[in-house]
């Protein structure tokens, strides 16, 4: 029998643990993860494009453990009832290739996009930031928030999306939250919220290039954690904030960084550091209080492994070993899969 997490569950843990020491915990795995990083098998994801979305696969392993994360975006979607990100996982024991959990990831890919945002701030970001502009309120956007309050302590939060009624939905789901001293100011563009803001997230949806920011929104010693631009074609930020002399580009894996990043904009020369590389002391993250840093983040499947990894343990620590689900069978004789499927269907009638 396999671990299942579905929505019903992940919602559960959601409330059992609070989502602040939830994405904490989970931030925390993910960097142990990121520190380990050559024991890792690394490929940049396999996407379907359509022209209205995409389908990706995203596996990984670590020699113990595999992973694959199925996701989707659509930008398209959320103007028809349905979510822009869906998604679903499974971790696996290399070992024997059984799986042992299969996971919802649609909220897991939420909370692990947060706290690997938040924990590339935290690396990159000037250590006095306290304030953030949240550019694209929907599905993604309070997990941001509240991972910035809680691991970075931004206290106040700039927001703004080109759907008025994305951002009500924000300010009302943060309010409710009632997070310490969070001030929220309603922007009314994008460069409003930009401007002052120590931090800028972008994590809009739109399967274009767009701008969301500009070069002269930028200012010296801003951090900017671009989340939206994913896909080819699908990009935030003006190409000419990536070539600033005073700009310090960074991404999660690089082959994957070229195909799906903002950096898809630039020329292949432009130079780019990985997360991981900084994170083990190999390369220098900021530099000076006036270096503009960019996280270029598209999602890499390594978050996704400690995702499922952590979920996998916390689901147990907190008595959800059921549901489990009959995902692969099990036999008297493994060779006898045949008669197996008879006693399951008798099984079944009775
Ligand atoms: P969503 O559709 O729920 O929300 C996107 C919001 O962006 C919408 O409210 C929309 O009105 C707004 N928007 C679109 N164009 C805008 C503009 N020009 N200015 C301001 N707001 C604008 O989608 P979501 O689930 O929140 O995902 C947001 C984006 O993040 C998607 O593009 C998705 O692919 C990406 N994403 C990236 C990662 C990652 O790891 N980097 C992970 C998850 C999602």
């Amino acid at each position: 029998m396999v671990d299942y997490i579905g929505v019903e569950r992940i919602q559960a843990l959601m409330a059992r643990v609070g989502v602040a020491r939830l994405l904490t915990g989970l931030a925390k795995e993910i960097e142990a993860d990121f520190l380990r990083w050559s024991q890792f098998e690394k490929s940049a994801r396999h996407a379907i494009h359509s022209n209205v979305g995409v389908i990706e696969l995203m596996p990984t392993a670590d020699g113990k453990l595999y992973s694959f994360k199925y996701v989707n975006g659509h930008p398209k979607n959320t103007a028809e009832g349905l979510l822009t990100v869906t998604a679903f996982g499974v971790l696996a024991d290399v070992n024997t290739g059984y799986p042992l959990l299969l996971s919802e990831m649609t909220y897991a890919t939420a909370l692990r996009t947060a706290a690997t945002s938040a924990l590339a701030a935290r690396t990159l970001a000037r250590p006095s930031c306290r304030s953030m502009a949240l550019i694209g309120n929907g599905a993604q956007s309070e997990f941001q928030a509240i991972a910035f309050h809680a691991m970075l302590g931004i206290r106040e939060l700039r927001v703004h999306d080109t759907d008025p009624r994305a951002t009500d939905k924000l300010m009302r789901n943060l309010r409710a939250q009632r997070l310490p001293g969070l001030h929220i100011v309603r922007c009314d563009s994008a460069a409003a919220a930009a401007r002052g803001a120590d931090i800028v997230t972008t994590v809009t949806a739109d399967k274009r290039n767009a701008v969301i920011l500009t070069p002269d929104s930028i200012e010296p010693g801003m951090h900017v954690n671009a989340l939206g631009g994913d896909c080819p074609g699908k990009t935030e930020l003006h190409a000419d904030i990536l070539r600033r002399a005073d700009a310090r580009v960074f991404v999660e894996f690089e082959p994957q960084a070229r195909i799906e990043g903002e950096i898809q904009q630039v020329e292949p020369g432009l130079a780019v550091t990985e997360l991981s590389a900084v994170l083990t002391g190999r390369a220098r993250g900021r530099i000076t209080a006036q270096d503009v840093t960019i996280f270029d983040s598209v999602g890499f499947a390594l978050e996704d492994f400690a995702t499922l990894r952590y979920l996998y343990r916390l689901n147990r620590e907190q008595g959800g070993v059921r549901p489990r689900i009959d995902l692969v069978p099990e036999l008297a004789d493994p060779k006898d899969l045949f008669s197996g499927r008879q006693a399951m269907a008798q099984r079944a009638r009775a």
